[in-house]
């Protein structure tokens, strides 16, 4: 593969247009500072603007998100839900009662979910390194990798795990992102393969490693 190609960042086919990873969606008006765009092909870019609105929904509808993801929830996101109540709806599907403050469990798309975040981690990488990363991410995050037990939300100990160790090895790399209220990563790429940490808003966490 000769890098010197306009080719996409996910694939090799020709790059036709920048994507913003993560997507432009996911940052208000005036927290848009140097937000990193990768080449990408017309299938990798275009085909993925409902996957944008799917991931944004997820990571604003937390009571734990500061007040720039309240502000998009109860802003553009409640308004497109009044626009497309349907599609928004199957972004996520009430599931049972539980003991929780909110009461309901919502269950997502997990693979939908992955998929987004996965294509963030590929066009960072891409971004730092000038390499790509073809094979399957493992993705983790506590608040999506929650289940129920006797109506109690809970993660299971290999999840909360992996993700202690993430952090740990992490927790000496440098703090990316210029927007640091909106997303901020750690990144590290050695022989092993690559590590990845985030966070959104400053509530939800991320972490994801692969082979490279
Ligand atoms: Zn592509």
């Amino acid at each position: 593969m000769n890098l010197l190609d306009d080719t996409c960042y996910m694939c090799d086919d020709i790059a036709t247009t920048d994507e913003h990873v993560p997507p432009k969606c996911l940052f208000p008006d005036g927290y848009r500072k140097n937000l990193i765009t990768v080449r990408s092909c017309k299938k990798h870019n275009n085909d993925k603007a409902r996957d944008d609105e799917f991931l944004r929904t997820l990571l604003v509808y937390d009571d734990d998100a500061n007040k720039f993801g309240n502000d998009l929830f109860f802003g553009k996101t409640l308004r497109a839900v009044s626009r497309k109540p349907i599609a928004y709806a199957n972004f996520f599907k009430p599931q049972l009662q539980i003991n929780s403050p909110t009461g309901i469990v919502h269950k997502i798309d997990r693979n939908r979910f992955d998929q987004c975040v996965e294509h963030i981690v590929k066009g960072i990488y891409f971004y730092h390194y000038n390499k790509k990363i073809f094979s399957h991410l493992f993705v983790a995050s506590p608040r999506f990798n929650s289940r129920t037990r006797k109506g109690n939300p809970y993660v299971k100990s290999e999840i909360i795990d992996f993700c202690n160790r993430v952090k740990s090895i992490l927790q000496y790399e440098p703090i990316y992102g210029d927007n640091r209220e909106i997303f901020q990563y750690r990144i590290l790429s050695t022989k092993d393969g690559i590590l990845f940490a985030a966070q959104f808003y400053e509530s939800t966490e991320i972490f994801v490693s692969g082979s490279v």
